[in-house]
């Protein structure tokens, strides 16, 4: 990219002194996803950021799901998390890794802690513990079982992991500073009991570790260095390394924070999407007006788009909201020379050539992309009666108008020169058919005498155009009054959001497969959709128009 500075990213410095210092020889990478619902465009941000630095440092790169958490978590994500990361073009090879697995070694782990005199069973409720903990400007309060011998610890672990204890009865917490002025070090909970069926392990557990507990044993097992993660965990890294110092990992991860990557007015949150798609008023987790990344996929997005756009974005430590019309910008820079350029008319008016001979059809030759050759050219049906769009025309247009109006010649793309003769109304006004005689001298787009038009119109022949429904897309949330409503929290829906057309288009079209796109001669890109396109009878989502005022901002 022409903007793009060779300076590396804080996370690049912080690996390149590691490994010039010898902290680490090589650079591990993982993605931890927890397998509770689809992915987004944030998680591929992490994605390809991790995935990166494992390919740019000729490293590793695991995959793995952090299902630690039996309430929430379900195999159908498992599934759907895997098939966007590969689509996304991560690659893990055979290294899928579950958190689960290590249920075993996290168990030792704590017993482990225990024998150090480092952790101890506590019996104090929730709400006890909550209150024990102290504030941000008070200190907190010991437990009264904090002093508990090992013994008894130990006993009483091993009792819970048995399932003598109900759910809250009794937790393991760690045993460092209740006085600390970092929260998350005032004894933190590590293991509670919870009788609950995991989706991998069953019922061969009803003790489960807590995540911040858990995601340091599960880096150092896998031997990741660089455990990246966002910023809302940095106040948890002095648990993270007082977890990995304790348990004595040999060459423990280092965990790194960067900012979350937002989409100003953009939902992203799992619990709106999901109220979206119970209400029916998306279509399911990947309606092309969500950012899921199966939502990006069916809209028509490419994983070379989203690298783009994660790349604009940059790592950084600093939380902040990027504009949507920057992932516009990048799909349309990937597609505008790698997809054929067709012609569809979405809002139909009818173009009679009345010096054309009735019943005949010619096929005349078209770029299939004017700026790359390689695409090659097509032949596409030409005749009387045509299909041009409702506002290439006007009666009585204001000056600057270039397109159609009575008495003035303009190109049809890729065929004749024409003018305009007439148009019928009814008597409302609303035109029906526009009137025209064709030049067969200018065929191709041409005149032999040199004489210039001022508009080029799109069309598409009448007898043999397909009949597609195409989807046109706003914004699911109304920007004006922006993404949440102040009173009570819950999304402001633009009921706008969905437009479907029915649009006349060129035989081609009508073979598109789901996931096919184009771009549709001056009305945008367009992807057909996986879900209800049918053989012969696609249907188009519209992933974004052509125009923008969009800038890219000054690297
Ligand atoms: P959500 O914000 O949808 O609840 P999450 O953080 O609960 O997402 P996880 O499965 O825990 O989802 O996330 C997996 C990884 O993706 C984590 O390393 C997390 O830091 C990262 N991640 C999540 N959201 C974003 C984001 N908006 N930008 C960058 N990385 C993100
Ligand atoms: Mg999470």
């Amino acid at each position: 990219m022409e903007n793009e500075t060779v300076s590396k990213n804080f996370i690049e410095n912080i690996i390149d002194k590691d490994l010039a210092e010898g902290v680490y020889d090589t650079v591990h990478t993982r993605f931890p996803p927890e397998p509770n619902g689809y992915l987004h465009i944030g998680h591929a941000k992490s994605i390809l950021l991790n995935y990166g630095l494992a390919q740019e440092y000729n490293g590793k790169f695991n995959m793995r799901f952090d299902d630690t958490n039996p309430t929430k978590e379900k195999s159908e994500f498992v599934e759907s998390i895997k098939a966007d990361i590969k689509w996304l073009g991560a690659d893990w090879e055979d290294r899928l890794f579950f958190a689960s697995d290590y249920f075993g070694q996290m168990y030792e782990a704590a017993v482990k802690l225990i024998q150090k005199g480092k952790a101890y069973v506590c019996d104090l409720t929730a709400d006890q513990i909550r209150e024990y903990r102290g504030t941000l400007t008070e200190p907190g309060k010991e437990s009264p079982y904090r002093n508990r011998s090992v013994e008894e610890n130990l006993q009483l672990f091993e009792e819970m992991k048995e399932g003598k204890y109900a759910d809250g009865e009794k937790v393991l917490r760690a045993k460092i500073d209740m006085a600390s002025p970092n929260m998350n070090m005032r004894d933190p909970v590590i293991y509670r009991v919870a009788h609950m069926t995991h989706h991998r392990t069953g019922d061969t557990w009803c003790i489960y570790p807590m995540y911040d507990f858990a995601h340091p044993i599960e880096d150092a097992i896998e031997g990741i260095t660089h455990s990246i993660c966002t910023l809302e965990f940095e106040d948890h890294r002095p648990l993270y390394d007082w977890v990995v110092k304790e348990l004595e990992y040999p060459q423990p991860p280092k965990q790194i924070e960067f900012a979350k990557l937002y989409l100003t007015n953009v939902v992203t949150g799992k619990r709106y999407i999901k109220k979206l798609v119970e209400e029916g008023i998306v279509d399911g987790w990947d309606d092309p007006r969500l950012v899921s990344i199966a939502a990006l996929r069916r809209r028509g997005f490419t994983p070379e788009s989203i690298k783009m756009f994660v790349e604009l974005c940059g790592v950084s430590k600093a939380n902040s909201s990027v504009d949507y019309a920057m992932l516009e910008y990048c799909i349309r820079e990937d597609l505008k020379l790698k997809r054929p350029r067709l012609m569809a008319v979405l809002d139909p008016i009818k173009l009679v050539i009345d010096n054309y001979p009735e019943g005949e059809v010619e096929y005349l030759e078209a770029p299939n992309n004017m700026e790359n050759e390689k695409l090659g050219t097509r032949k596409i049906p030409f005749g009387r009666e045509l299909y041009i769009e409702r506002e290439d025309f006007m009666v009585d247009p204001p000056k600057k108008y270039k397109r159609m109006f009575p008495g003035t010649e303009v190109r049809l793309m890729n065929a004749y020169f024409v003018t305009c003769t007439g148009y019928e109304a009814d008597e409302d006004g609303t035109v029906r058919v526009v009137h025209c005689t064709y030049d067969p001298a200018t065929k191709g787009g041409n005149a032999p005498d040199g004489r210039k038009v001022k508009g080029t119109i799109h069309w598409v022949e009448a007898s043999q155009a397909g009949k597609a429904e195409v989807r046109l897309y706003e914004n699911i949330v109304d920007e004006e009054k922006g993404v949440y409503n102040k009173e009570d929290g819950s999304l402001n829906v633009n009921p706008n959001s969905l437009t479907k057309v029915t649009a006349y288009v060129e035989p081609a079209l009508m073979e598109a497969k789901g996931y096919d796109s184009f771009q549709f001669v001056r009305t945008g890109f367009f992807c057909a959709d996986i879900h209800d396109s049918k053989e012969g009878a696609p249907v188009f989502n519209r992933i974004v128009s052509l125009k923008s005022s969009f800038k890219l901002p000054k690297a």
